[in-house]
């Protein structure tokens, strides 16, 4: 391609330049074909965020299309699912499509294949075709019954619709090149017989086509201008071209480009399936599972995700993603978007020893300074506050801003206290931080200008509520998990501290009732709440840090 659009990747590149040239009556129609046999994952949504962002780009449509041609792996739990996961990403689909819908349509192009002597019924098992296949450097050899008369072809596949045979007798092949360097011209197989339920056709059919066979076919049927798909189907491309113009039917251009891979995980619905199934996980929207419901129910935004795709871009070559640029989306939208509290997950009492005893005062917080329609809410304050563990040192380093004794700091919305002494346990475990605090620094109050180097969040002990919090790490604990030694597995990567759960104590007047989707605990990270709670008992879901920590 030319360079004279700097800023479009190639994929628009060559849109631009059939728009231009008036190709496909200048429109644009791409197509999301995801299998039915499992749930989305970020990969996934990066081909929907191109396809359907294409569609919207050029005024043009995106289909969605199930490919659905498996009937033994695939169910229609998947194709709810996967409906959801896209309108969740923000998109709609101008049709939605079923290979299964052209069944008929195929089979009759096959026919029509054999009628014109390029497709033929092979008896040979699988293991004879693919040693005929033979090796790229080396032209194949040719099944002994390549040269079955059209009329013999004909009635053994008509037969084979009928459910004459058993599964595995018997195939139909394109009859098309056994010598061809590329492994997959050398007659490839269009249909098998499988005595299989399909979650939409039922028992309609017992032959079904081959991913090649139906693919491009089905994006010709729709009229698919640009048929995007992921860099291993380049050496598909001849095939999926042969078959549209020896049927002589619309050739829509087949356009690779480079799946998308993160670290730090894996992204393959088999091996999704398997951590699912094995119960390493606690289903396919486990929080920590790069699956599109996964990420969801870990409080990763649509925008994060969207904004995700389009950074990562689009290339020609594979490579891998940095997970913590995933990340670093979230931070930057939930920044936007989450609601302010305080909450502290790792608590020890702190007694303001001048505070009068019984008086409690409602002072403003703001739910989010970056949105002022947000407003703000009263947050009650007392006497006896619960503050993180880590918010005291009794011998702090140097530029040790939080507390420590003879220190002063400012409560978040509240007072500036200075700490006077610690109480320990036998063991020398401090359970209780005692202070005073100057009544005229309060927040909002026009003497309260002095300014302390740290501010430290806080929950009233009397008004707290206490909360299960999931923090989440990564799920393997290798960059790469598919990277194993000899007899071992991606699952003997999995990183086993994955899940803690803690119990923390959040504001008193959140419930489930007033909850919003995202919350940032101030000063500890974004947070969102989780299907499994209840009203009295809430669960958080830990999304990202508000810093990078790796
Ligand atoms: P998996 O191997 O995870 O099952 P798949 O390619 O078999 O993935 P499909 O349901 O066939 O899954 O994929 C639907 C669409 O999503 C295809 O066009 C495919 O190319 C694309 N896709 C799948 N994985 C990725 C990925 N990691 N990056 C970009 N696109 C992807
Ligand atoms: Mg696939």
């Amino acid at each position: 391609m030319s360079d004279n659009h700097p800023s479009l990747n190639f994929i628009e590149q060559i849109i631009e330049e059939d728009l231009k040239n008036g190709k496909n009556n200048s429109k644009v129609h791409t197509r999301f074909p995801p299998e039915p046999n499992g749930y989305l994952h970020i990969g996934h949504a990066k081909s929907i965020c191109l396809n359907f962002g294409l569609a919207k780009k050029y005024n043009g449509k995106c289909n969605l299309r199930f490919d659905d041609t498996n009937p033994t792996k695939e169910d229609t739990e998947y194709v709810e699912s996967i409906k959801e996961d896209i309108q969740w990403l923000g998109f709609q689909w101008a049709n939605i499509f079923y290979a299964s819908d052209y069944f008929e349509q195929l089979y009759q192009w096959a026919e029509r294949l054999i009628m014109e002597g390029l497709a033929y019924v092979d008896d040979s098992t699988q293991e004879e075709i693919s040693k005929g296949r033979g090796v790229p450097t080396k032209p194949g050899t040719e099944s002994p019954y390549r040269n079955r008369s059209v009329e013999e072809n004909l009635d053994l596949f008509r037969r084979m619709r009928a459910g004459e045979f058993p599964d595995g007798s018997k195939v139909l092949r394109a009859k098309i090149d056994m010598t061809s360097p590329n492994m997959h011209m050398r007659d490839p197989i269009m249909y098998r017989i499988l005595h299989a339920e399909h979650h939409k056709t039922g028992n309609k059919w017992c032959i079904y086509p081959m991913y090649d066979y139906a693919h491009g076919q089905s994006d010709s049927i729709e009229g698919i201008t640009h048929s995007i798909c992921t860099l291993e189907f380049e050496v598909h491309r001849p095939l999926y071209d042969w078959f549209c113009e020896t049927l002589k039917i619309h050739h829509p251009q087949q356009i690779e480009f480079a799946r998308l891979n993160l670290s730090y995980t894996i992204m393959s619905k088999r091996k999704l399936m398997q951590l699912v199934q094995e119960k390493h996980v606690m289903g396919w929207d486990d929080p920590r599972m790069p699956t599109i419901s996964g990420l969801r129910r870990r409080g990763y935004t649509a925008a994060s995700i969207r904004n995700f795709a389009e950074t990562v871009g689009v290339a020609k070559r594979d490579n891998i993603i940095d997970v913590s640029l995933l990340e670093f989306c979230a931070r930057e939208d939930l920044n936007k978007v989450a609601r302010r509290t305080m909450a502290v997950l790792d608590p020890v009492k702190l007694v303001i020893d001048n505070y009068p005893e019984g008086q409690i005062e409602e002072l403003d917080a703001v739910n989010n300074p970056e949105n002022p329609d947000e407003g703000t809410r009263k947050v009650p304050f007392g006497k006896e506050l619960w503050i993180e563990r880590a918010d005291f040192m009794e011998n702090p380093p140097k530029k040790f801003f939080r507390l420590t004794v003879g220190g002063e700091v400012r409560l978040k919305y509240a007072y500036i206290i200075k700490c006077t002494h610690v109480v320990k346990d036998a063991e020398g475990n401090i359970t209780e931080i005692h202070c005073e605090y100057y009544p005229e620094t309060r927040s909002g109050l026009s003497e309260s200008n002095r300014k302390v180097k740290g501010t430290i969040h806080w929950v009233s002990v009397k008004h707290a509520k206490k909360a299960e919090v999931r923090l989440f790490d990564r799920l393997f604990n290798v960059p790469d998990p598919d990277d194993c030694e000899e007899g071992q597995t991606f699952i003997d990567h999995i990183n086993p501290n994955s899940l803690v759960v803690i119990d923390g104590f959040i504001e008193e007047s959140l419930n489930l009732k007033n909850a919003v989707k995202h919350y940032q605990f101030e000063r500890t990270g974004y947070f969102c709440l989780d299907k499994d709670s209840t009203e009295d008992h809430l669960v958080f879901n830990k999304t990202v840090s508000l810093k990078a920590s790796y």
